[in-house]
């Protein structure tokens, strides 16, 4: 399959605090030098659409903390040969920004929300932003930033009770609610027996609702397989990264928020771009290396748990 699609994480930082990311002792941060600067991500950004790549994706960390998002934005919409630019975010700032976002050319957005319930979106997040993340997500569909997906990652005995009402958002509303397995990523984050597999997940919905029925997305570049409750509006989707290896059909490459290519989630190669860039290394120069990485994309297959510790926000969920 053709490697397509790049997630670029703007930045290690975020206002949360997600017991399965970055839980409260976590303050390991990138010096803020060491960050890709706008130039740079909107440099390499420009090469790797060059080499085929036209689908990208911010993400984090938070990228709506980032004080210079919106004219990042509105740099990579306008690149030549970008065809879809995209944003992950857990939608605490999404209310205020999402206009700006959609002005400056963001195409769609995917906001994470775990539960819809004030004390177990506390427990995961740190803090209770459920309903403000929720008018964030009517105000993505107002303005346009659509479809709008909601990402949410069930931990058992923590928000396993909050499937159904996840599910249900999509009866009302035309968003596509993704239950993403839980995937332990160190030893830091929460304990690798809460995860939950994906088939418990589609049997507590079809126990609510009744049997899905399979659904067509047409704007889905990843391994999710998509449903639908009968008669509504929205789909519910199941990213089943560890219950399930989808390596044949993955067409994304990650740069972490210090500027280094992860052509694998679960594979520790990863070649620092950021190091050529800061060495004024020309055009061709950095093209070649992109073509090699995405040439050896597929070199990393049938791997579905990390061959070592990583931080998700650094690297890019
Ligand atoms: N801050 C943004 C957000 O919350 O969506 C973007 C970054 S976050 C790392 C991107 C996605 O990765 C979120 O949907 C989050 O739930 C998911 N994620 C983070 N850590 C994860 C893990 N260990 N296993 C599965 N999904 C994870």
């Amino acid at each position: 399959m053709g490697v397509n699609c790049l997630r670029i994480s703007v930045t290690d930082r975020c206002n949360l605090r997600c017991v399965y990311c970055r839980p409260q002792h976590d303050c390991d941060f990138i010096e803020r030098e060491e960050v890709l600067k706008s130039d740079e991500i909107h440099r390499i950004v420009r090469l790797f659409a060059d080499c085929g790549v036209d689908r990208v994706r911010l993400t984090g960390g938070e990228p709506l903390i980032r004080k210079d998002i919106t004219s990042l934005v509105t740099r990579l919409a306008a690149t030549k040969g970008v065809s879809e630019l995209t944003l992950t975010t857990n939608g605490v700032l999404l209310y205020q920004m999402a206009d700006e976002l959609k002005a400056a050319g963001l195409d769609r957005i995917n906001v994470s929300i775990d539960s819809l319930e004030a004390s177990s979106y506390k427990k995961i997040a740190g803090y209770d932003f459920s309903s403000k993340v929720v008018r964030g997500i009517r105000k993505a569909i107002e303005v346009g930033l659509e479809p709008v997906k909601i990402n949410a990652v069930i931990l058992r005995g923590i928000n396993h009770s909050q499937v159904v009402a996840l599910a249900a958002m999509s009866i009302d509303l035309p968003v596509t609610v993704r239950f993403i397995e839980y995937c332990p990523t160190s030893s830091n984050t929460q304990a690798a027996e809460d995860y939950m597999p994906y088939d418990e997940i589609r049997t507590i919905i079809e126990d609510a609702f009744g049997p899905l029925c399979n659904a067509t997305i047409e704007r889905g570049n990843g391994p999710a397989l998509y449903f639908r409750i009968k008669n509504s509006a929205g789909a519910i989707g199941f990213i089943a990264g560890r219950s399930t290896v989808f390596c044949e059909s993955c067409n994304r490459l990650r740069l972490t928020s210090d500027g280094r290519v992860k052509p694998c989630l679960y594979s520790p190669a990863e070649y620092d771009i950021r190091q050529l860039i800061r060495a004024d290394a020309p055009d061709e120069q950095v093209r070649d290396v992109l073509k090699k990485i995405i040439a050896g994309k597929h070199a990393f297959t049938r791997l579905n748990s990390p061959a070592q510790e990583f931080s998700m926000r650094k690297v890019g969920g």
